[in-house]
């Protein structure tokens, strides 16, 4: 006799998880009531890949001096990039600054409310957008990332591990949200669940407020997949592109060849294929006499008696720097 597997809809409890929401949920300032769905978007761009509590500080900086996507399009890319600050990944920071210039310049300085016009935004993929149609217009849609995706695993699905994301995931949140005004919250709820009890490493199943959870039910078996590597951090590209850019963001004026140099010498190979990604990125220009500048700010003149000290630094890498410019 076939055996019926329970649906995925009856197996997280609305009501269990949205009362446990009310309660336990972080006090963030983009859940705030009034924030809009432009700042609650740059909050998005922002907390991919990084921690809640290194995002906060720069994001109110960031909506109190750029609280609109034409006040962001207005900024400089380089100021952009300095008021990124060392959130990491920079390149978020400029598709950001096109994202709020077309969103400025095409629609009203209002950011859109479909997915499908979310999705042809600058920088937005997949979980931007439906995280802003849900989170900023409350929409009914399915919102996926990395805490979601394993909440469902282990509570669904049974398995330690969420397998490799896949577009069926959509579908598979999708059956799990409540068929009415509660869908919005019920996705900002699991994803919460998964950021603060069910977490990666350790999750904290006595005190979830799940009744049910397949997972637990089947005696928490192993998980199949990998190991997780540790990330790690030190002596990373992503930390001397980081170190380049400190220089850059210092520097109201292009710097020179040897000043970039000088920020990381443990690898010189390493460090000069990160300029040349940081160049190809668009993060860095580089001014017709060979220094070196944040995105938009090669023209910046050096004060009088800078100039010299910086021909006679870009003497000193002359030929790095011809190849730089081919
Ligand atoms: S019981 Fe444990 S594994 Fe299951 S959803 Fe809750 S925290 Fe996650």
């Amino acid at each position: 006799m076939a055996v019926i597997l329970p649906q995925p809809a009856s197996m997280i409890d609305t009501g269990e998880l949205l009362d446990w929401y009310a309660e336990a949920q972080r006090d963030l300032p983009w859940r705030q009531p009034g924030v809009s769905a432009w700042q609650i978007l740059v909050s998005e761009f922002m907390l991919q890949q990084t921690p809640v509590a290194r995002v906060e500080p720069i994001w109110r900086d960031w909506i109190a001096r750029w609280p609109t996507p034409s006040a962001t399009a207005a900024a400089s890319a380089a100021d952009v990039l300095r008021a990124w600050g060392k959130l990491g990944y920079p390149r978020r920071a400029k598709r950001l600054h096109e994202c709020a210039t077309v969103i400025a310049a095409d629609h009203g300085d209002v950011v859109p409310d479909d997915v499908d016009t979310l999705l042809s935004l600058p920088g937005i993929g997949a979980y931007t957008a439906r995280a802003v149609a849900c989170f900023a217009y409350r929409q009914r849609v399915p919102v996926v990332d990395t805490n979601v995706r394993r909440v469902v695993a282990r509570a669904v699905h049974g398995r330690y591990d969420a397998a490799a994301a896949s577009v069926r995931d959509l579908d598979d949140v999708a059956s799990l949200l409540p068929d009415d005004e509660r869908a919005p919250t019920f996705s900002v709820a699991l994803m919460e669940l998964g950021a603060i009890v069910c977490t990666a490493r350790s999750p904290k199943c006595g005190v979830c407020p799940l009744s049910h959870c397949a997972w637990r039910s089947l005696g928490f078996p192993a998980g199949t997949g990998p190991a997780r590597k540790v990330q790690k951090f030190a002596g990373t590209d992503r930390q001397v592109r980081g170190k380049l850019l400190d220089v850059l963001r210092g520097s109201d004026i292009p710097v020179t060849r040897a000043q970039l140099d000088v920020a990381w010498l443990t690898d010189t190979a390493q460090r000069d294929r990160c300029l040349d990604s940081l160049l190809v990125d668009g993060l860095v220009e580089q001014t017709e006499d060979g220094r070196f500048a944040l995105a938009g700010e090669a023209g910046n003149q050096a004060p009088a008696g800078e100039a010299g000290q910086a021909d006679s630094a870009q003497s000193d890498s002359a030929a790095a720097e011809a190849n730089r410019r081919r």
